[in-house]
């Protein structure tokens, strides 16, 4: 179990450091994190959490976040991870679906009053017993509740649970619709967050900095749990993301690895003040979530010291990584693949139609077995059933290439695919040849309704200049000659921001709704 494996590495590394906070300057030992877990799950139980109950957390990043994640795990309840950007409609709706009975909120964050927000729906939620504020009385009174016998009463219930409880409740990213929760289980999220962590060769030495979400799969294992597995130091930059925040607290902790988005990275990177940062501690990280541009990757391995930086394919699914690069990939199979499989996962490309494997070097849906995919979706018998067949296999919705040498290549959603009188077209590829374009910073291609063609392909551009946008003319006449002539945008739409979801990703959705009229 996740308490099983956090208490092995108490043991071994007791001195080192587990987890830094940069903004308040607090930091723990690993003796210090194990005694604070211990004593929180003391008090989770003097509160009346049980083995299978859902204890919410709604919270940006901090150190509270972290402790309640080991301290549900021991105590054997279900963590559920609810999205910070949530309003109060979609809180209630989480809140209700899991059937939360304890949660532990933020205060306030920017422009989000969380306690506002939690009074406002509390009526609605019949299950929710007691909520808790981080950094205010009611958390400071949930810990008191430890005592010192309960530590007997705590490892005689933690004896009981199974590694195939479920742990958590991970709501996806919302990306193509309404997230769903995929309820994991210890054996899923700590496998695979050992691995993952194993693959960019962490150990006690590395210092992990995490300005992605913890409320995220990336955060709470890539981050958290391939960190603890390995003894390995997280520190926390931010509540919530801040390019110069992030880099001050590359260099002010000496981190030896770093994660991201692509968008976050490109932040990072276009900081004014970028070139004044050391990041010279840095070897690694972890960069994931959606393509990244080679330019990029290009930059972020020259300019900020990440020789070693690694690309991880996953979904929140499948606990969440099935394909990584390896530490020693040169910069074509980190920028043209997301790697090959994790050992002992499986994955096969198949026609989306038929379900037979296609050969190498075709097009069709990544599907994916093996230790990390979830035990289902939380109450959704039916929906679990469609994403996951009869032989275990998760049918991941992501279109992908298995090269020759073993190594896959993600081609888009299906979702996202665009059909323009018959042909198929892939946005990400015009995506990639449009990021050469000098007036263009970034890019996204969606296909919209049209009479004539089934669906058109429009290009949503975020000029580098906003004084000087590229017109339709100048973009279309870059594509011409150069792209066949279906996949150059009959549309182009300028924007100065596209619509986002917490854990980083563009929602093609919205800019479909926005523009398919
Ligand atoms: P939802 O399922 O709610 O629409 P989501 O699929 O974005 O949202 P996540 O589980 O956070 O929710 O993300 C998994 C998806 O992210 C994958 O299915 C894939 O489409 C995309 N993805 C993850 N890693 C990569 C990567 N390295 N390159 C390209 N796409 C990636
Ligand atoms: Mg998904």
């Amino acid at each position: 179990t996740i308490g099983g494996n956090l208490a092995r590495t108490v043991e071994r590394f007791p001195d080192r450091e587990a987890l830094v906070d940069v903004e308040s300057g607090r930091r723990w030992t690993y003796a210090e994190f194990g005694a604070a877990v211990d004593e929180l799950a003391r008090a989770l139980l003097a509160s009346g959490v049980r083995r299978g109950d859902r204890v919410g957390i709604w919270a940006v990043n901090c150190p509270e976040w972290v402790l309640v994640q080991y301290a549900t795990a021991r105590v054997g309840a279900v963590m559920v991870n609810i999205n910070p950007a949530y309003r109060a409609h979609e809180l209630a709706y989480v809140l209700n679906q899991a059937g939360v009975s304890l949660l532990v909120a933020s205060l306030a964050h920017k422009t989000s009053d969380y306690r506002a927000l939690v009074e406002q729906v509390r009526g609605q939620c019949p299950a929710l017993r007691e909520t808790v504020y981080i950094g205010d009385a009611s958390w400071d009174a949930l810990v008191a509740r430890a005592t010192p016998q309960g530590a007997a009463e705590l490892a005689a219930r933690e004896a009981l649970l199974s590694c195939d409880d479920p742990v958590n409740i991970q709501y996806t990213s919302g990306t193509t619709g309404f997230p769903k929760g995929a309820t994991l289980s210890h054996h899923n999220i700590l496998n695979n967050g050992f691995f993952v962590g194993e693959m960019i060769a962490y150990t006690e030495q590395d210092r992990v900095c995490l300005p992605v979400p913890l409320y995220h799969c990336f955060g709470m294992v890539m981050g958290n749990l391939a960190a603890t597995s390995h003894g390995a130091c997280i520190v926390l930059p931010a509540p919530s993301f801040d390019p110069a925040a992030t880099l001050r607290a590359v260099q002010r902790e000496r981190c030896t690895s770093l994660y991201g988005v692509p968008t976050m990275f490109i932040a990072e990177l276009g900081l004014p003040d970028f070139a004044a940062y050391d990041l010279s501690s840095l070897r690694t990280g972890i960069m994931a979530g959606s393509p990244c541009p080679v330019e990029v990757m290009k930059r972020v391995v020259a300019e900020m010291n990440m020789a070693e930086v690694s690309i991880c394919y996953g979904m929140t699914e499948t606990s969440p990584v099935s394909t990584q690069t390896r530490r020693d990939d040169d910069l074509e199979r980190r920028t043209g693949t997301v790697g090959r499989v994790l050992p002992h996962v499986e994955v096969k490309v198949v026609d989306p139609v038929s379900g037979v494997t296609l050969p190498r070097g075709e097009a069709g849906e990544l599907c994916t077995r093996g230790y990390g995919v979830m035990l289902g979706y939380w109450d959704e018998p039916e929906r679990t059933a469609e994403a996951i067949d009869a032989g275990r296999w998760m049918h991941t919705g992501d279109l992908a290439v298995m090269r020759e040498d073993g190594y896959v290549r993600i081609v888009g959603r299906i979702k996202d695919m665009i059909i323009r009188g018959g042909e198929n077209v892939y946005p990400r590829e015009i995506e990639e040849f449009l990021y050469g374009h000098p007036k263009v910073a970034d890019v996204q291609v969606v296909g919209v309704p049209d009479e004539r063609y089934g669906e058109e392909v429009l290009a949503c551009v975020i000029p580098r200049d906003p004084a000087d946008p590229p017109t339709y003319e100048e973009i279309a006449a870059y594509c011409r000659d150069r792209l066949a002539h279906y996949k150059v945008p009959r549309r182009v739409e300028v924007l100065d921001a596209f619509p986002m979801t917490v854990s980083g990703k563009v929602r093609k959705v919205e800019l479909r709704e926005r523009y398919g009229r």
